[in-house]
């Protein structure tokens, strides 16, 4: 098996106002392509891990491989650059500018990085055009993309947040419970749109849930315990 895209090693976070909280991982691997679901009750941590695969985070001990890179290693402005280029993050609150247009708000994760600027034009002629081809593949219609993203509903908003997500092919898209503020059925074929165009760039999705329902459709399962601790949950 090639080497995994993402390893963590004996891995220990904690916050400093909260002593009953502990993330502790001695072992997590995720390889190139894998669509991997993340579960685990509220405040289990798996925001927490997010931040430190992010690398806003970092951990009291323990090491972070993220593409041959060892972020612990990094200093802040290089762990800044890595993730901007190659990781796309869905927040749960979705974390739009609010007096941008839908296609400005999906454009920024190219202002940000000069790769996924190359990559995005690559891909789609320029990267407007590449924008509003994810933005249609998301399902979401034409009309609506110049639109301020604040005029959109909660879902369209969504499908906002997906495409920013995922301009650019980033190598790792992590989505942190993107999905909740929708019934289960409209989460259900928003996280079929999803896989699509990760598969389409081969980009490794972890999504994370506390929603069991939508683990389906997931090559593997992660649960994170109450306190910290993770276990992997084999084929979802
Ligand atoms: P989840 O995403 O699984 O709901 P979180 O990672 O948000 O869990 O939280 C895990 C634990 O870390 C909780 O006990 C929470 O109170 C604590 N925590 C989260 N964010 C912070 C923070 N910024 N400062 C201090 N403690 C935090
Ligand atoms: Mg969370």
């Amino acid at each position: 098996m090639p080497a995994a895209l993402i390893r963590i090693e004996n891995l220990r976070f904690r916050w400093a106002d909260d002593a009953d909280f502990c993330l502790d991982i001695p072992l997590l691997e995720v390889h190139a392509g894998e669509r991997v679901f993340l579960h685990g009750p509220s405040g289990s941590g798996k925001s927490t891990l997010l931040g430190l695969l992010g690398g806003v985070l970092v951990p009291e001990r323990g090491r972070l491989h993220l593409l041959g890179s060892e972020l612990t290693q990094l200093r802040p402005a290089a762990r800044d650059r890595f993730r901007a280029d190659h990781v796309g993050f869905l927040f749960q609150l979705f974390n739009l500018i609010p007096y941008l247009s839908v296609v400005d708000n999906v454009l920024l994760s190219c202002r940000f990085s000069a790769r996924r600027l190359a990559r995005a034009t690559a891909a789609g002629n320029s990267p407007a055009a590449e924008a509003h081809r994810l933005l249609t593949q998301l399902d979401l219609d034409a009309s609506l993309h110049g639109r301020q993203v604040t005029r959109l509903s909660v879902g369209q908003q969504q499908r906002v947040a997906a495409a920013r997500a995922l301009i650019g092919q980033p190598e790792i898209v992590i989505a942190d419970e993107p999905t909740s503020a929708l019934d289960t059925e409209r989460q259900v074929a928003f996280l079929e749109l999803l896989r699509d165009e990760c598969d389409r760039s081969g980009s490794t999705l972890l999504f994370v849930s506390h929603d069991r329902r939508l683990a389906a459709g997931f090559d593997r399962q992660l649960s994170l315990a109450t306190g910290g601790g993770v276990s992997a949950g084999g084929s979802a």
